[in-house]
């Protein structure tokens, strides 16, 4: 890579999300050279990919350019890379634009979908973890709605207008709320001559409540929200298979839809190169101690949700969110400065803010470490916080008055197909399944 030559030490960050850019930005007037590599040349504020899938809000809302996010850090360079490998022996990392020696690694590529190795499903569903796949999810959605209000048989235009959403936690609730929104308030407007109770939403969950992170009470209520917008909740149901046009479930039972979206897990986006014993396996994140080092390696660090530290008060790790990331990031960039200046390091320790979900216009469910509150209150809350954690104030203003306009006057404004989408299964290489 083509990087100024310094006698500083050089950190190398893999990943600009919210570990990779809160430890980024606290390193300002740090003496030495910080390298950022993510594949893509933004941030995103995953918490609102749901709104950019339904159209409520454009893409540019919710992701901000890495290079004016840090722009004031001058001893700072990012490279638009994907990484495919460390060497922890020669202390390099193995790019698709070439390699970079490192003096520490900090690891903060999150998580990627999680399909469980079902390969069927792999091939077939919608994900929603970056905008390219929010995208895709708006332009299918709204294509199938175009060729419904064409269709003259009545199951194949109910396959094209029924939802299936997998996975009952906070993505799918919320997910689940604005397709019932759409349905209810956009949808009939758009489609005057679809008879809009053809339209189904199906929420499916293995465990037996939605929400399993939040509280019991939080669960009840915003199943009790969702039910009200008429969507259908499957708890305890398992989906097996989706051949792109049928899910099948555990039981053997079946739906038909050309909407099946999962959102029903993640896994580490760990990177080859380091010793197995780094790794746990069954989530794919690497074992931290509570200074975020990786396992076996002293220079080498892993923050957010790639991180599995096991700590009295967490010991399945912390919870794979943006909080822990973000402190993680923070705590990191005031290590690095200890390490440099040969000081002892800082232990981690999470400060749990909270947990919340909103379920269409004014309904959310919140979770505070001492409190638990429903309805409209908990909505302002969700908005306020989300409002106010968007990266750049121009985004805050953007997306302040999209939902104004969208509350006054019930609408989602973004409902474009600019970019088509053709699922896997329609461009004829791969094989139907039997
Ligand atoms: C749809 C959705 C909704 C969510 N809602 C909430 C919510 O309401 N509240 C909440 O607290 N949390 C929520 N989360 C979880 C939250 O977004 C994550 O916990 C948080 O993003 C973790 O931050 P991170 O920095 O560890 O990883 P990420 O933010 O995922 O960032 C990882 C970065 O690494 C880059 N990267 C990965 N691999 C490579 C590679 N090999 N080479 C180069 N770059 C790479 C990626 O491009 C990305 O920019 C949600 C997540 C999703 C997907």
């Amino acid at each position: 890579m083509n990087l100024p030559k310094t006698d500083k030490k050089r950190i190398v960050i893999i990943g600009g999300g919210f570990a990779g850019i809160s430890l980024a930005k606290k390193l300002k007037k740090l003496d030495a050279q910080v390298v950022m590599i993510d594949k893509h040349n933004y941030h995103t504020f995953q918490p609102l990919l749901y709104q950019v899938s339904t159209g409520g809000l454009e893409p540019d809302s919710i992701a901000y350019p890495i290079r004016k996010i840090l722009k004031r850090l001058r001893n700072f360079h990012f490279r638009w890379a994907t990484v495919e490998r460390v060497d922890p022996e020669s202390s390099e990392l193995y790019t698709d634009i070439g390699k970079i020696r490192y003096d520490y690694l900090v690891i903060a590529t999150g998580t990627r979908t999680n399909f469980f190795g079902n390969s069927a499903i792999e091939t077939y569903a919608m994900p929603m973890k970056n905008v390219p796949q929010s995208l895709n999810i708006r332009s299918y959605m709204l294509q199938n709605f175009e060729k419904a209000d064409d269709c003259e048989d009545l199951a194949e235009r109910m396959a094209l207008l029924n939802f299936a959403i997998i996975g009952g936690g906070p993505t799918g609730v919320e997910l689940a709320g604005a397709i019932a929104e759409l349905k209810k308030h956009v949808f009939p407007k758009d489609y005057r001559h679809l008879n809009i109770d053809e339209m189904e939403i199906h929420l499916f969950e293995g465990g037996e409540r939605v929400l399993p992170s939040m509280s019991v009470q939080a669960s009840k209520r915003a199943k009790q929200f969702l039910e009200d917008f008429g969507v259908y909740i499957h708890l305890n149901t398992h989906v097996s298979d989706y051949d792109g046009s049928y899910l099948t479930m555990k039981d053997g039972s079946s739906m038909r839809t050309k909407n099946f979206i999962w959102t029903a897990g993640v896994t580490g986006a760990a990177l080859d190169g380091l010793a197995p014993e780094a790794l746990m396996g069954q989530r794919n994140r690497y074992r931290v101690n509570e200074f975020n080092q990786v396992l076996g390696y002293e220079q080498i660090f892993a923050i957010g949700d790639i991180a599995y530290m096991e700590t009295t008060a967490y010991p399945n790790g912390h919870p794979q969110m943006a909080q822990p990331a973000i402190q993680q990031g923070e705590l990191l960039s005031q290590n690095l400065r200890r390490i440099l200046n040969k000081e002892p390091m800082q232990r981690f320790k999470y400060h749990n803010k909270g947990e919340m979900a909103t379920i269409g216009r004014n309904r959310a469910v919140v979770d505070l470490p001492k409190l638990s509150f429903a309805g409209f209150f908990a909505w302002f809350i969700w908005m306020f916080v989300h409002l106010m954690s968007l990266v750049g104030f121009r985004n805050r203003v953007v997306v302040f008055f999209n939902w104004a306009y969208n509350y006054i006057n019930y609408d989602k404004a973004a409902r474009l197909i600019v970019r088509p989408y053709l699922p896997k299964r329609e461009k004829g290489n791969i094989k139907p399944l039997k």
